[in-house]
């Protein structure tokens, strides 16, 4: 059993000092931190519970969306703001986990889940993400659901979210507040490469808290599409998965952006991938190109090889669909 102690702050301020000590997890739905203090991966001091903090609104902002950190998927999801402005980003929630686990997962909570790479939830095995300076059970090991991009020698882990792939075409800023103060970080810099320190996963810094997530002013309703390819039709993440948004103007892209889950340790994203798509007309061989540009670089680990064929198809038919304003249903998830 662990011991630790427990908090329930009633206002950010007081999370944050609440926060600003060793040890400190912040729980909010508690759909990826119980599982890891059940699997002993996860062994906090104090639990800072911020289910009170008045984070759980979703309001008009510059002309885009503020959703609160405590806002749950499912209520982003179907917001109906979210559902005519920002379809991807709805589609992306739809189709991660289940039904009951959207209902808890907060927007906040899913942004900081961990990796879901096997052996960084088993204790007997070596891990640098888990225990710094142990080694990479994966390199080498089951690799099948690992990264093929920005891959290092310490850790092959992948992000495991749909949310956030979702929320990276889209340019995202996350607001996060913390003992030194207030900051905005984009979509693009929040997460990081696994590099010699995988035990990091994304920016943040000690004790800071995610209170928001701002949605830019932007229109992708037209033409957009999140497919996502894995093992089983439901509650199961991706081996492979594609955000596209696109802007059409008499019949050339006249704007694109694309993002690859299940691939790395972040949502994967290349602007000069992008930028081959603009002026061009919706065409297979101008996506395939894309395609070859978005994966330079890519690296199987052996079990997962077949995930560079994968995802170039993918991208592929992602950027089909939402050329033709065609997108991926997430409610009988199979494939358009
Ligand atoms: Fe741990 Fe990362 Fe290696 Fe998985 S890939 S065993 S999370 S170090």
């Amino acid at each position: 059993m662990i011991r630790f102690g427990y908090d329930r702050p009633s206002d950010v301020a007081e999370a944050v000092r609440d926060g600003n000590r060793q040890g400190v997890r912040f729980l909010a739905g508690g759909s990826n931190l119980v599982d890891l203090m059940k699997e002993n991966v996860e062994r906090p001091v104090r639990i800072v519970d911020i289910n009170r903090l008045p984070l759980k609104s979703i309001e008009d902002r510059d002309g885009g969306l503020r959703i609160g950190a405590l806002v749950t998927n499912t209520d982003c999801a179907w917001d109906p703001r979210v559902e005519t402005r920002y379809p991807i980003l709805s589609s992306a929630i739809l189709a991660g986990a289940s039904a009951q686990l959207r209902n808890v997962a907060t927007m906040g909570g899913n942004l900081n889940q961990r990796t879901r790479c096997l052996y960084f939830y088993d204790n007997s095995t070596a891990c640098n993400k888990r225990e710094p300076g142990t080694g990479c059970s994966a390199i080498g090991g089951v690799n099948r659901i690992n990264a093929i991009l920005g891959a290092s020698a310490a850790c092959i882990a992948t992000h495991p979210s749909d949310m956030c792939v979702g929320l990276a075409v889209l340019d995202a800023v996350v607001n996060v507040t913390g003992p030194l103060g207030d900051r905005a970080i984009p979509m693009a810099d929040y997460h990081r490469l696994p590099g010699d320190d995988p035990a990091r996963d994304n920016m943040l810094k000690p004790g800071e808290l995610v209170t928001s997530i701002d949605l830019p002013d932007e229109d992708f309703s037209g033409h957009h599409t999140y497919l996502k390819l894995r093992d089983r039709l439901s509650y199961a993440f991706a081996l492979v998965s594609v955000a596209v948004v696109m802007r059409i103007a008499d019949g050339r892209i006249a704007d694109a952006r694309i993002a690859l889950g299940g691939v790395a340790h972040k949502p994967w994203r290349s602007r000069s991938a992008e930028t081959l798509l603009i002026g061009e007309a919706p065409s297979q061989s101008a996506f395939l190109a894309t395609a070859h540009a978005l994966l330079d670089g890519a690296e199987g680990q052996g079990s997962n090889d077949f995930k560079i064929g994968l995802a170039r198809r993918a991208i592929v038919r992602a950027c089909k669909q939402a050329a033709a304003g065609t997108p991926q249903s997430q409610v009988d998830k199979r494939i358009a």
